[in-house]
């Protein structure tokens, strides 16, 4: 949270984040231009117990997970203190905007810059560009998706008049309330994943009934 709010870098050219999970993983390793807009990014932060398994395979201990969700209420905390402003680009049409108001009733003192969802046609990035620097936030919350988000920020962030970009996946639907999250104890025992599946059946087997064995195979046989 300290370096993503860090005062000290305003006025310098767009920073730049992303979270790397299991599923991640797997698309980079597929996807060179996924690999590059990662290691491109100023901060990668560790997302999910299979991400912390490979980092033990490495021979590194990370000390905790770090997801958008659990950060972006302390991100916020700081924020307000700091007076900067939050802007939330993507998502289907309505739930930025939903999960805006949700946190203005959250966090009061909380300013939310502007909201856009992520349903643009490529060729209008330039102008709905324009409408998050006119808004002038401080921080960019990215939720296109991977590996969407990684590319649009790494393609856009010269583009881009704001502190730092953060592509956070699914966070707005989980904070407009349109997906609910995992209970607290799921979470600590790093099981979110299988909420997730529980919630979205069809479309998260791929990613985690088989996405998480061939992470973990590749991690144990290929390293
Ligand atoms: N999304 C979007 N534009 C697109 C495709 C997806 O804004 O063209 C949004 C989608 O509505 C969702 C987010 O991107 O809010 C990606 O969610 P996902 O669950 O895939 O993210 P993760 O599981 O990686 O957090």
């Amino acid at each position: 949270v300290e370096l993503i709010v860090n005062p000290s870098a305003i006025g310098s050219p767009t920073r730049t984040a992303c979270f790397v999970n299991t599923h991640s993983f797997n698309l980079a390793q597929k996807n060179s231009s996924l690999t590059g807009g990662i290691n491109d990014s100023d901060y990668v932060f560790a997302d999910g117990t299979g991400v912390r398994i490979a980092a033990q395979c490495f021979g590194f201990r990370l000390l905790d997970n770090v997801n958008g969700t659990d950060l972006l209420p302390p991100l916020c905390e700081r924020t307000i203190e700091h007076g900067q402003s939050i802007y939330l680009l993507g998502a289907a049409p309505g739930v930025a905007k939903l999960a805006a108001s949700e946190l203005s009733a959250s966090f009061p003192g909380l300013k939310i810059a502007g909201t856009h969802h992520g349903f643009f046609e490529q060729r209008n990035t330039h102008q709905v560009i324009e409408k998050i620097n006119q808004a002038k936030p401080d921080i960019l919350l990215v939720a296109l998706g991977s590996p969407v988000q990684e590319l649009w920020i790494q393609a856009n962030k010269k583009f881009l008049d704001v502190n730092i970009a953060i592509a956070v996946g699914g966070l707005f639907d989980f904070y407009s309330g349109r997906i609910p999250r995992a209970p607290l104890w799921l979470r600590r025992m790093g099981l979110e994943w299988v909420w997730r599946l529980t919630q979205e059946p069809k479309r998260m087997f791929r990613r985690y009934v088989i996405g998480n064995p061939v992470f973990l195979f590749r991690c144990f046989f290929k390293h």
